[in-house]
């Protein structure tokens, strides 16, 4: 079966396409054009149809696979990696999601789970045994932390925690037990970025894992692969499904990793619902749009923030005055609209009538779809290897797709309602 695109010279690119003697999906490696990021996302992953001309993938609503011969049968059970002869371990709707984000990502392949959560836990499942350490970092998303700390330490998994500015020192705090290494960068909160290269280049001198959370650039703004890591983590949650109506992540890899990711997402039942794995789809096709949009409006926002006189710092790493911007310019091509601020000294009953009274900033966890968000933080509740130490109030906005101005005028009458608290 073809997939969509000229296959003139061009370079080698994953594909999931539906083999009809199977009537189940298959993998395939072809040959696919050159192109730049933003064509690459209109055109990935776009099965050919034959029974209509649908742009779009059917929704495979599966459990069973149904095949027309014993032989056909035992040939896909034999395969068990290329093609999916159950539910749980793939349909022609996540498939065609998991070919469009991989290939976007650059990876050898994607596997989708039912949350950001979830594709983390397959990860570290798939290569933590007993006896096994793992190095996190301290400004790692608090839940977790609290996978680490309630989960695999249970199992015999040492985690400890890592300074987020530690760079090239990592290689001090690698042992013979480490296993791997995890980073979030910006991290999560407080936004601090890492010095990703040098910790990639120390762990794999001595033989060990790298994975990385991705979620705040995507890999339009962040290129994991580019950048040497093994494991690409995102939560789809948040700017690829982009419209607050669904959790997903997904976890890809370079090619020796693969197929212990597939088995241990298959294992833990992790697959996600095909209506979700349409929306995703749905939501990816414009991501480099609203990413673009995500990131003008946050940064006129923040730079307008620093300048405000209850404000003490605004934690965005695209801002030059960032402690973070320089290794962000050399690694990032973009940033989103998710930031965060430490406010002057303040009581938490003026913080919470500035927050309450705002108009177009829900209070809300979560983020990356088309509207503005805001919550207090707390990011010392969080951190055992470093400590923040700021002396007043965080906050975290979210600059969603509202006209700049009217979140403007919104922001600065929640400092009058801060002021007059
Ligand atoms: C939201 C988030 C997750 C978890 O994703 P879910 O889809 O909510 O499970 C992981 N990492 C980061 C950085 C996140 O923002």
């Amino acid at each position: 079966m073809m997939v969509h695109g000229p296959n003139g010279a061009g370079y080698p690119i994953r594909r999931w396409t539906v083999d009809t003697d199977l009537s189940a999906v298959t993998w395939i490696l072809t040959i696919g054009p050159r192109m730049k990021d933003r064509t690459r996302v209109v055109s990935a992953g776009r099965l050919e149809n034959p029974k209509s001309g649908s742009v779009n993938p059917p929704v495979h609503h599966t459990s069973t696979v149904l095949f027309p011969t014993v032989e056909a049968y035992l040939k896909a059970r034999s395969k068990s990696f290329e093609v999916s002869i159950y539910g749980r371990l793939g349909t022609p709707t996540s498939a065609a999601l998991e070919t469009a984000l991989c290939e976007i990502e650059g990876g050898f392949r994607t596997l989708v789970t039912s949350s950001g959560m979830a594709a983390i836990t397959v990860a570290l499942g798939a290569f933590l045994s007993s006896g096994d350490h793992l190095l996190m970092v301290d400004t790692v998303y608090d839940p977790v932390r609290s996978l680490c700390d309630r989960v695999l330490t249970r199992m015999g998994i040492r985690v400890s925690y890592y300074d987020p500015l530690v760079g090239a020192g990592i290689a001090e705090l690698i042992t013979r037990e480490t296993r791997m290494v995890y980073v979030e960068s910006p991290g999560s909160l407080t936004f601090e970025v890492q010095d990703v290269p040098a910790i990639s280049h120390a762990a794999h001198q001595r033989g060990v894992l790298i994975a990385m959370d991705n979620t705040w650039s995507t890999p339009l703004n962040f290129n994991v692969f580019n950048h040497d890591i093994d494991i690409s983590l995102q939560s789809l949650s948040k700017y690829v499904g982009g419209h607050s109506d669904l959790v997903m992540g997904a976890v890809t890899t370079t090619e020796p990793l693969h197929r212990d990711v597939r088995r241990m997402g298959a294992l833990l039942g992790t697959c996600p619902g095909p209506d979700d794995c349409f929306l995703a789809q749905r939501g990816m096709r414009t991501l480099p749009a609203r990413l673009r949009q995500h990131q003008d409006s946050g940064l006129t926002i923040a730079s307008w923030l620093a300048g405000r006189p209850e404000v003490s710092r605004v934690l965005h790493p695209a801002l030059s005055s960032d402690p973070g911007h320089a290794i962000w310019r050399r690694d990032f091509s973009g940033a989103g609209g998710l930031f965060g601020v430490v406010l002057k000294p303040v009581s938490d009953r003026a913080v919470h009538a500035m927050l309450d009274g705002y108009e177009h900033f829900g209070i809300g966890v979560s983020w990356g779809g088309f509207e503005s968000l805001v919550i207090p933080t707390s990011p010392e509740r969080y951190r055992t290897a470093t400590a923040w130490t700021a002396d007043g109030p965080t906050v975290r906005y979210y600059i969603g797709l509202e006209d700049v101005d009217d979140l403007i005028a919104d922001l600065e009458r929640g400092f009058n309602r801060l002021r007059a608290a």
